[in-house]
């Protein structure tokens, strides 16, 4: 009896280990596929988690499930070189590599006033879409919405306020090649055609959709602040435009209260003109362009 009882209980703690070492096999199993999980992720999906940080022109996918719903305008084209390629820019986009099927985006109205062109997340620029440009400070602008803006800066310089240009036109051309750059870089990682450009888009603005390349647009700080932040709207100079920038035609293009509808963050420092009676009444009724167009999607 006692014999067996032994056995019984020899045979219980082989049950036992036999449990224990099913149940220590299944814990590695589960650690081991949420390690893969949590390094896989990032490399699935490299747009996930940065998207505090995208441009102006990355919510531009059709795919909108996929996209962050808000960006900013300015961090990705920072490093271009402004202008550098007008002079090589040709009449005929034909032999540039269209934006794709996948994060086609609509070509914006140009037959209407100058002034009102419209180009966001939602509205493409046409590939031919050229201006004439003149200087403002380091950069250059719509060579008719200069005078303006040089108005507004010596307007708040009789105001004790330095006003300092840090981006303005940036080509289309330009644009394009940091695109082409951005999903050439995802398919030598193995990406395909279509995936390569979803996820270029979400890092730098599809071509023609950044409102840079209108030519109509100024990222304005001052030399005492010169960081591209929430924190320049606490700035005199940031405060100085937005009271007085209508009066030369410019409004708050990207106001703090419309991220929704622009798609893009609040910007303090981007100011884009639009003609002084549209101007006016976008800032008195605190709208954006969007609103005032009816284009609000
Ligand atoms: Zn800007």
């Amino acid at each position: 009896m006692p014999k067996r009882k032994m056995k019984y209980s020899k045979q219980a703690r082989n049950d036992r280990n036999r449990l224990i070492f099913i149940i220590s096999a299944v814990v590695v199993v589960c650690l081991a596929v949420i390690v893969a999980i949590i390094f896989w992720t990032p490399q699935q999906n490299p747009e996930e988690g940065s998207s505090s940080s995208l441009s102006e022109e990355a919510a531009s996918s059709s795919d909108v499930s996929s996209m962050p719903v808000i960006s900013s305008e300015e961090s990705v084209v920072s490093s271009e070189e402004p202008d550098s390629s007008e002079s090589v820019q040709s009449p005929s986009a034909s032999s540039q590599p269209n934006t794709s099927a996948s994060v086609s985006v609509p070509v914006t109205e140009i037959d209407g006033d100058w002034k009102l062109v419209l180009a966001n997340p939602t509205h493409r620029l046409p590939d031919d879409f050229s201006i004439e440009t003149a200087p403002i400070q380091n950069y250059t602008m719509d060579a008719r919405a200069v005078g303006p803006a040089k108005e507004m800066i010596a307007a708040a310089k009789a105001d004790g306020i330095d006003l300092l240009v840090c981006s303005a036109y940036r080509p289309i051309s330009s644009q394009r090649r940091l695109y082409n750059e951005k999903v050439q870089e995802y398919l030598n990682q193995g990406y395909g055609q279509a995936r390569a450009e979803e996820i270029a888009a979400t890092i730098v603005a599809i071509p023609g959709t950044s409102e840079h390349q209108t030519g109509l647009a100024l990222d304005i700080v001052t030399p005492s602040y010169q960081r591209l932040d929430d924190g320049y709207a606490d700035t005199a100079a940031a405060k100085w435009l937005k009271a007085n920038a209508a009066d030369y035609g410019f409004i708050l293009r990207f106001p703090q209260d419309k991220e929704e509808i622009t798609k893009i963050i609040f910007e303090p420092w981007h100011y884009r003109y639009v003609g002084v009676d549209a101007a006016k009444e976008i800032m008195s009724r605190g709208i954006c362009l969007e609103e005032y167009l009816g284009e609000v999607d």
